[in-house]
């Protein structure tokens, strides 16, 4: 698990500051720990007396197994917890599975910005030790006239100061790094090579897949209904699968998280935020490359060859979309699926011929878990202290450092002092 080279890359990457949290072994640590205990159980002839030298496991319950609480499961259980993850459906299957999933740090707050690009270290570091297949490929920007100037120097702005290198583009190096597009006038470019993205249902299913061989148990289908608290005290979950004793639960449930933070004596309120995808079927593999474009025009390819495009972060003002911007419901119409994302794809094209309307395979609707202030919700509730939330827009991009970070407050029982401006209690 030793990556002494990366450690340096993560310094240049994040700053000093940040390099312990995403390098820093607690897993080495607690692994040396686990190792060492067998080792003496071993010599021990007595399975009692070996079980008396093993100290007992924390026994940790993960309420969902989307991108978050799947890696939270994993720094879990490879921290020596007893890990449980309940799902309800099925791995990866909420916001997760519809998620545009682009690593970056793009953000005005700087605090938040740095948090991120810890996120985007600690990935480097998950992939280089459990093989998850992100795209490395950096993210090209660039906009058309005065307006599209601008949002280019916003963004642009954003990452200045931080350890994340950014280029300003001239017209003619659009081309050198994508010389597949076609990008109509150019005002501004950019490139930052730091971002990546991923499939986000493969990286969750290899996420699980390390988190189960670190000992972690999977409950799916297991619905949590309720929480059985005494005097203040996690004692167990109620789910549909039976009932649960645990030390410490986490609730990583996207949209759900207010129904569960709610049985526990704490409100929480997240904004109704879909999202529309638009997905060929597999073409022939032209790039690695995050790319947006006038009018937030975005598309990116996967591994598998699919592209994922979209040309707005919103459904538009449609009164056919009226129902997914007021309520979490399924797409209208199977037509009408079909029609907007075939729009997409055409309104894409212009800027990138490979994209063929032709080649249209499905439109996804996710809704995103959205805190009101648009910041990442972490930490231990008051009203339960055993109890933890992590829900966040985002949560692909934070899923490396929140794991990390999560795992280490619920097992030490210390706040992190890089998680205060993310409390629950922000909101009173
Ligand atoms: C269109 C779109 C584009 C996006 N683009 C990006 C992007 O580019 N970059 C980025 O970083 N983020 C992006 N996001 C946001 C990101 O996808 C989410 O923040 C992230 O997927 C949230 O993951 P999660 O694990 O918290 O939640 P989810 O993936 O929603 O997982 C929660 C899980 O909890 C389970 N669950 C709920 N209640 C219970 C219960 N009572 N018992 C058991 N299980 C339960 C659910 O079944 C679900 O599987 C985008 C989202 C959308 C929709």
């Amino acid at each position: 698990m030793d990556n002494p080279p990366l450690s340096r890359g993560v310094e240049q990457a994040v700053g000093n500051n940040w390099a312990m949290l995403v390098t820093y072994p607690l897993e080495r640590t607690a692994m040396k720990r686990r190792a060492l205990l067998a080792g003496i159980a071993g010599l021990v002839t007595t399975p009692s007396f070996a079980r008396r030298l093993r100290p007992h496991p924390l026994r940790v319950g993960v309420v969902g197994a989307g991108i978050l609480g799947t890696s939270i499961a994993l720094h879990l259980a490879e921290s020596g917890a007893e890990v449980t993850l309940f799902e309800a459906h099925a791995p990866a299957r909420g916001a997760t599975q519809n998620s545009y999933a682009w690593l970056n740090g793009f953000v005005s707050d700087p605090h938040y910005r740095d948090l991120r690009l810890a996120s985007l270290a600690r990935w480097r570091w998950l992939d280089a030790h459990y093989g998850l297949g992100i795209s490395w490929g950096g993210y090209l920007n660039w906009g058309a006239g005065d307006a599209g100037a601008a949002l280019v120097h916003e963004n642009a702005a954003q990452l200045a100061g931080s350890a994340a290198p950014i280029t300003d583009l001239a017209v003619e190096d659009i081309g050198r790094y994508a010389p597949y597009l076609t990008p109509g006038p150019v005002s501004a470019a950019l490139y930052a090579p730091n971002d990546g993205h991923i499939d986000p249902v493969s990286v969750t299913e290899r996420l699980l897949t390390a988190a189960q061989r670190a000992g972690a148990r999977l409950l799916c289908p297991s619905r949590v209904e309720g929480l059985h608290i005494q005097n203040g005290r996690l004692r167990a979950a109620a789910t549909t699968s039976g009932y649960v004793e645990l030390d410490r639960l986490v609730i990583a449930a996207g949209t759900a998280t207010p129904t569960l933070t709610a049985m526990a004596g704490t409100p929480l309120t997240l904004a109704h935020a879909p999202g529309i995808l638009s997905h060929t079927r597999p073409v022939g593999p032209f790039t690695l490359l995050t790319h947006e474009g006038p009018g937030e025009a975005s598309f990116k390819q996967l591994p598998s060859g699919h592209i994922v495009a979209y040309d707005a972060p919103r459904p538009p003002d449609l009164a056919a979309h009226a129902g997914i911007r007021a309520a979490e419901m399924d797409y209208p119409s199977e037509a009408l699926r079909r029609e907007h994302g075939e729009r997409m794809l055409m309104h894409l094209s212009r800027f990138c011929p490979k994209i063929r309307v032709s080649d249209f395979e499905r439109l996804t609707l996710g809704f995103r878990p959205m805190p009101i202030d648009d910041r990442p919700i972490v930490g231990a509730l008051h009203s339960v202290p055993d109890i933890h939330v992590a829900v966040t827009h985002s949560g692909v991009t934070l899923a490396a450092i929140l794991g990390r970070l999560v795992s280490s407050e619920v097992l030490s029982g210390t706040r992190s002092a890089v998680l205060s401006p993310y409390r629950p209690e922000r909101f009173g």
